[in-house]
């Protein structure tokens, strides 16, 4: 019978050299100046298993711009604070566009498709914003929890950056508000999704930080987050929503709830076994990192491990 293979070290090991293997592809993010800096050579790999054993490898303990994986981390505190309540103000399925599209808002009245792409990420940071009075602290307080790093925090240039040079967030956050789905006001949403986005964080960091996903809503600590039924939501609108609009094609490669950011880091989850991160900047047309996919399409090959 089939036996999936769970001695990870060797795994990383082989996936690794592989990576080093092929040129580094891809070019950074470049919407910002301080992304665009990132050396797309850079690489890093990392997987937790549910105890919070953490195995990696390159620059797995490298901190590095989270983004838009920082979206999961959100959506996971609304829901458990206000159940599905959440599901009035965003929608389930994959947009097909852009990340920072507005074109199908109008359309749709103000409700983005997904909580993933950047106008429903700001519904969900909006909403987060008004259980708390402090979206990005409490997204802050929960990273460093299940981390166990208590240093983990935002990278207030980056913040700046993207305050500088948040015109489109600005205007999808506007055109929501114009429809009365954004409570907060406008310039202080933005403040705190800037912050959320401006998380330095490592593979190590962010692969234990998303064991919750793979411990079907249990903490670090064992208590519970998320009900069950609200973790397999999750990683459902992981594998349907959380690589831009590439994500047929990356359940097609690697097979998982995965969530990428334009730092160019990935987590990926295998439900009731381990959490993964890469990191590698260069990014492909659609925002995802080349090296990133690469390897965990490896993973899933190599280990047999997947949802399907
Ligand atoms: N700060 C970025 C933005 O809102 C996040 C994009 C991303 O990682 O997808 O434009």
């Amino acid at each position: 019978s089939f036996q999936p293979v769970t001695d990870f070290r060797p795994v990383l090991d082989r996936i690794a050299a592989d990576i080093a293997a092929a040129p580094a592809r891809g070019r950074p993010a470049d919407y910002i100046p301080l992304l665009a800096e990132a050396d797309p050579g850079r690489f890093g790999m990392a997987v937790a298993e549910l105890d919070g054993t953490v195995y990696g490898v390159g620059d797995w303990r490298q901190p590095f711009s989270a983004q838009s994986i920082t979206k999961v981390f959100t959506l996971a505190l609304v829901l458990s604070m206000d159940g599905g309540a959440l599901w009035e103000g965003v929608g389930r399925e994959p947009s097909g566009n852009a990340f920072n599209s507005l074109v199908q808002l109008e359309y749709e009245n103000g409700i983005p498709r997904n909580p993933f792409i950047n106008a429903g990420a700001l519904v969900v940071t909006d909403r987060l914003q008004t259980l708390t009075g402090d979206a990005s602290g409490s997204l802050l307080d929960f990273l460093r929890a299940e981390s166990g790093n208590a240093a983990l925090d935002f990278d207030e240039r980056v913040a700046a950056s993207e305050t500088a040079h948040g015109d489109r967030n600005a205007a999808l956050a506007h055109f929501m508000a114009s429809y009365g789905n954004i409570a907060n006001p406008v310039p202080d949403l933005l403040d705190q999704y800037f912050r959320q986005c401006s998380v330095e964080a490592s593979c190590a960091d962010l692969a234990l930080a998303a064991g919750f996903l793979a411990r079907h809503g249990i903490r670090a600590d064992g208590s519970t987050l998320l009900t069950r039924s609200q973790a397999k939501q999750i990683n459902a609108v992981m594998l349907t929503c959380g690589t831009y609009d590439a994500a047929g094609e990356f359940a097609y490669r690697v097979g998982l709830p995965g969530k990428s950011g334009v730092g160019g880091g990935i987590i990926a989850v295998v439900p009731g076994r381990c959490t993964l991160c890469v990191w590698s900047p260069g990014l492909d047309r659609r925002g995802n990192s080349v090296a990133g996919v690469a390897a965990l399409d490896r993973f899933t090959t190599l280990t047999g491990l997947s949802v399907f």
